[in-house]
């Protein structure tokens, strides 16, 4: 076997797991039934994600929004929102705050739009630590 598909069944393989891992991850997680429910689960995840950053004021809101299930981003300095519909879990909560928590929502109100590259870098980070809880 050729070293180069060999990396590729590798990468293949650590990609099924890690997207099954996700999605099982999403599907098993606690489910968001109302706002109350939105709110707790905010105030428990950011007391645990806060811990490496400073306290934020963030404003959630439970329902759709323009950009899907779940969102999150900067209002101004210092402010946050949060959007989740009864679609999501817990594990959405934690992804949205690793955006607020590690400044990727800081980044976007600064520059307008993150780059392909922080898409991808802060998409997969952010769902690392909803996963596992790693901060990388
Ligand atoms: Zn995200």
């Amino acid at each position: 076997m050729k070293k180069s598909s060999i990396i590729r069944t590798i990468a293949i393989i650590a990609g099924i797991y890690i997207i099954g891992q996700g999605i099982c991850r999403e599907f098993f997680s606690q489910r968001i039934k109302n706002l109350d429910d939105l709110q707790r689960i905010l105030k428990e995840e950011a007391m645990n994600i806060g811990r490496i950053k400073e306290s934020k004021d963030i404003y959630c809101f439970f329902g759709k929004s323009p950009w899907g299930t779940a969102a999150s981003g900067k209002i101004r300095k210092g402010q946050y929102l949060l959007i989740l519909d009864k679609d999501r879990s817990r594990t959405a909560v934690r992804h949205e705050l690793y955006h607020i928590f590690r400044g990727h929502c800081d980044k976007a109100y600064e520059v307008g739009e993150w780059t392909t590259f922080d898409k991808i870098k802060n998409e997969i980070t952010a769902r690392l630590y909803a996963d596992y809880g790693l901060r990388l």
